[in-house]
């Protein structure tokens, strides 16, 4: 083993699905798998600040005894100082072994947070997103996190550790003179007063600069998500005013926080001079009239320097600790948010629910995805949906049924709730009446892993990863059980079922790099590889929310064609405009008023008055928009 991979922390096992949601912990219960380590560094050292704070106590004794004997030989000045430098190095030692000890485990404390916190996310309902904005959890899970890790290897040891010097340093002072000990003392509360102060102001402070952070993060990553929207709309002035603004509130939140320490730095200095300068008057007294030794008074002048900076520090260590409790409960507060919904389990920190071993599956899991095996069938029965915090429901009492393997066209004019009913399928929103089955299951009772791995979706605006295209159409597809030859075959039909022939006139095929959202393609290209994605993972449910709406119509009918002829073993609900489209499902529901107003074949429903307006409505669309640069 090389000596990089010898000191390196083993890396937390992979996580694994679960059945219960665990409990929000608190940073204690995160340590558990390190609390052994910390605590062997936490005594370390305190063994170390022990060391320091009687080097003084030594140093009386070289001054009083070697120095000062009535003898003094280089000999015996020589001894003083090995004895001094052996102790110096001691404390050197013990603080390098506490680093050794703690710094890797708290990064292993933080990588742990940072995982659950992921995983919270990414289970969390689609309205806990519609909330909270994506800065927020930005900073959430970066500048939170190793706040968090800071305090765990430096600031909570050196808290115990300057307590207890503050403590042994109190009782040498006293030892050595009651007088000097009872002046530093009388040093102490004014001190302390000065620091419940800072506590105060750093307190809000701290949040609000978090707060402030988390907001300067949404507004970057929303301008650089609708950078094209802003400059087409002549608003990057704007948006950068607007960053300006807030870049500012920060600075000033930041520039309170710099000078609030500041001025509290100043005060303590004060204090800790005046104390030094009274205390050198009284023991130069003290020792004239020789009620103490000069060893004695050099120990006091050297207690106090060792002590100083650790009454000082503990200004830094309180805003420290404010900072890393202001990190925990934001932290928390996300944590504890109910996802309703099986969890990955962290090992060492999740205690996985007695009789339900983390990892198996549910009793009542759907059969797991095979290529284009048997099609699902999607029942909604009496299905209620509202929002959160809409007073107007989406649908109320809805039925409707798609048969297994079934192509069924959801057609409706807008805002009437297709886009909610389909995402309603892979449970990104929940109904809140009524149930949804798939295949005779309540998606409301099927594990999320299981009821997601048989879903596939596309929608209108496709995101793209900055990856290569094959990586992209490969998203969903686990690699790991496949070969090469498999998963060429996979990208291969996928791009032709979506008829993404334009890969192969691409720099590099389905190698070309494509940027982040797939800027460099167009919009029908984008649309048609994240419906290659979709297909890729030969799901049972294909969902396509308007997937197809920025292409062409012949494109779109030829694309509507392969997915008829190729995904017999799939159900797919697709929400459609375009006659085209729709004459070529299997059969069409046209949504009204929040339900299902008529259900039937294409040629069928032309002779319901409101279909056929609306697919009049949509043909006039449709050749208004027929032009080939919209593919
Ligand atoms: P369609 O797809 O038919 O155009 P949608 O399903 O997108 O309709 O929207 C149905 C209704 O729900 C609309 O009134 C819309 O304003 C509302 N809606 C959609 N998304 C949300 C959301 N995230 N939060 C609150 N209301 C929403």
């Amino acid at each position: 083993m090389s000596l990089i991979e010898s000191k390196r922390e083993p890396v937390p096992a992979p996580l694994q699905v679960g059945s219960q949601e665990p409990p929000a912990l608190g940073l204690w219960e995160y340590m558990r798998p390190i609390r052994a380590r910390w605590f062997l560094g936490c005594a370390v050292a305190v063994t170390a600040t022990v060391i320091g704070i009687s080097i003084p106590q030594v140093l009386a004794w070289i001054v009083d005894h070697l120095v000062g004997s009535e003898t003094p030989t280089p000999g015996r000045v020589w001894a003083g100082g090995a004895l001094i430098t052996v102790l110096g190095l001691a404390q050197a030692v013990l603080f390098f072994v506490r680093r050794m000890l703690v710094v890797d485990t708290a990064a292993t404390v933080e990588m742990t947070m940072r995982m659950r916190l992921y995983d919270k996310l990414s289970r969390m309902p689609v309205s806990f997103h519609d909330r909270w904005p994506s800065g927020q959890l930005l900073t959430r899970s970066t500048s939170d996190m190793s706040m968090i890790r800071r305090w765990i290897s430096f600031g909570s040891i050196q808290s115990v550790t300057s307590a207890l010097a503050i403590l042994v340093g109190l009782f040498y002072l006293f030892r050595g003179s009651w007088l000097l000990g009872l002046i530093y003392t009388c040093s102490l509360p004014p001190t302390l007063l000065v620091l419940w102060f800072f506590i105060k102001r750093m307190k809000k402070l701290t949040r609000r600069s978090q707060q402030q952070s988390g907001d300067l993060a949404t507004s970057v990553e929303e301008s650089v998500q609708g950078i094209r929207v802003l400059k087409a709309l002549g608003q990057g002035e704007n948006a950068l005013d607007r960053f300006t603004d807030e870049s500012a509130e920060l600075m000033h939140t930041e520039i309170d926080r710099s000078k609030t320490l500041g001025s509290t730095f100043v005060k303590t200095s004060l204090l800790t001079g005046a104390t030094m300068a009274i205390s050198l008057l009284v023991g130069i007294n003290e020792v004239a009239n020789g009620q103490m030794t000069v060893g004695a008074l050099t120990a006091f002048f050297a207690t106090t320097a060792m002590l100083t900076p650790h009454v000082e520090r503990s200004g830094m260590m309180i805003s420290m600790y404010l900072d890393s409790k202001v990190a925990m409960d934001r932290h928390r507060e996300i944590m504890s948010e109910p996802s309703g919904e099986r969890v990955l389990l962290v090992p060492g920190v999740t205690t996985p629910v007695p009789g339900s071993e983390a990892g198996q599956p549910g009793s009542d899991v759907l059969p797991s995805s095979q290529p284009y095996q048997q099609a699902a069938e999607i029942r909604f029965e009496h299905a209620d949906f509202s929002y959160e915090g809409s007073p107007t429901p989406v649908f109320t009492d809805l039925s409707l049924t798609v048969a297994p393997g079934e192509i069924l066209a959801l057609v409706g004019p807008t805002g009437c709730g297709k886009s909610t009913l389909l995402q309603l399928i892979p449970r990104l929103y929940s109904l809140t009446g009524g149930d949804l089955l798939v295949d005779g299951h309540s998606v409301a009772d099927l594990p999320l892993p299981d009821l997601r791995s048989q879903i596939a979706v596309a929608f209108e605006e496709p995101i793209l990863f900055s990856s290569s295209v094959r990586d992209n159409v490969l998203v969903g597809v686990d690699r790991a059980s496949k070969t090469e030859q498999e998963l060429d075959q996979i990208v291969e039909d996928a791009l032709r079922i979506s008829a993404s022939d334009f890969v192969s006139d691409l720099p590099d095929g389905v190698h070309t790099l494509i940027g982040e959202e797939g800027m460099s393609l167009s919009g029908g290209q984008r649309q048609r590889l994240s419906l290659a994605r979709a297909i890729a993972t030969r799901p049972r449910i294909l969902l396509l929310d308007d997937p197809l709406s920025a292409l062409d119509v012949k494109t779109e009918e030829a694309v509507v064609g392969m997915l008829s002829e190729h995904l017999n073993q799939t159900t797919v609900v697709i929400t459609a405009h375009r006659p085209s489209t729709v004459a070529l499902a299997d059969r069409v529901a046209l949504m009204q008023d929040g339900a299902i107003a008529a259900t039937g074949r294409h040629s069928e429903l032309m002779s319901n008055p409101d279909y056929a307006r609306l697919m009049s409505l949509d043909a006039d669309i449709v050749e208004e928009g027929d032009a080939p640069w919209h593919a």
